[in-house]
């Protein structure tokens, strides 16, 4: 069985108070659902403190993004070196919003999952399409040129733990949420290409997460789907209950299985 993961992507919100308040309360509550990876991914500025304020616990940090040098001259940006260095046990890699505005590429992704495997992290890489291409009905082209462009050139064993998070780009905080059935045809068909490029052993075992508005009121029928192992969470993540859960609503879902 796949284990699942909620993984809370806090963008650019919290300050340093608020982000250790949100994660020591995470902390506190979600120690008991042990069936469930449980992520959270704050801003750069506020990893180290929220890594204490996780530390000991079955709460993981994540970075929200890399740079694929180990060092050098790049003003502003951080490596997966030294994220790995401050507690740091996983990174969003290729988000829509730094695809968006930042300019990231298939490439670049590429070039960041990389790095994070060379420093034993775990990349949660995401693909989606826009509205635009969902409409075009090239979901299923652009989905598979994320995952096999972010894939490029590795071997089975370098990307056995990595997670791949499908967020269609209209689902992201936008309140529309993709329909079970929409989200699980996607997951269906990228574990089928998983499975074509590299084997069925890893794409039976490969975590793949929906993310996209989820929120506790549609998490279940969301995680009921037979390809869906858990959520890449924005706006629903930043708040403790609501970050509870969604973590308590899968773990009872999964207990079953
Ligand atoms: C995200 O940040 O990856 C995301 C899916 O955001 P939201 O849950 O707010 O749509």
């Amino acid at each position: 069985m796949r284990r699942p993961v909620i993984a809370g992507n806090w963008k650019m919100y919290k300050d340093l108070n608020e982000a250790v308040e949100l994660a020591s309360g995470i902390r506190k509550q979600v120690q008991e659902f042990d069936n469930v990876d449980k992520v959270i991914a704050p801003p750069f500025v506020n990893l180290t403190e929220v890594a204490k304020a996780i530390a000991d616990s079955n709460v993981y940090l994540a970075a929200q993004n890399c740079h694929w040098e180990k060092e050098g001259a790049f003003t502003g940006e951080v490596s997966a070196r030294m994220l790995k260095s401050i507690g740091c046990r996983y990174i969003i890699i290729g988000h829509s919003e730094r695809r968006q505005y930042f300019g990231e590429t298939n490439e670049t992704v590429n070039l960041k999952i990389k790095a994070a495997v060379a420093n034993n992290l775990i990349p949660i890489m995401c693909v989606g399409e826009t509205l635009q291409e969902r409409e075009e009905g090239r979901t299923v082209d652009v989905v598979k040129s994320h995952v096999t462009g972010g894939l490029k050139g590795f071997t089975e064993k370098e990307i056995d733990s990595l997670i791949i998070a499908y967020e269609p780009v209209w689902a992201i905080g936008t309140g529309k949420t993709a329909t079970p059935k929409q989200a699980q045809e996607v997951h269906r068909m990228i574990r089928g290409l998983v499975k074509e490029l590299y084997s069925e052993t890893l794409a039976k075992n490969k975590r793949i997460l929906y993310g996209g508005s989820v929120k506790p009121e549609n998490i279940e029928e969301l995680m009921k789907q037979e390809d869906i192992d858990g959520g890449l969470i924005g706006g629903a993540s930043l708040k403790i209950d609501s970050y509870v859960d969604m973590v308590r609503k899968t773990s009872e879902l999964y207990e079953g299985k």
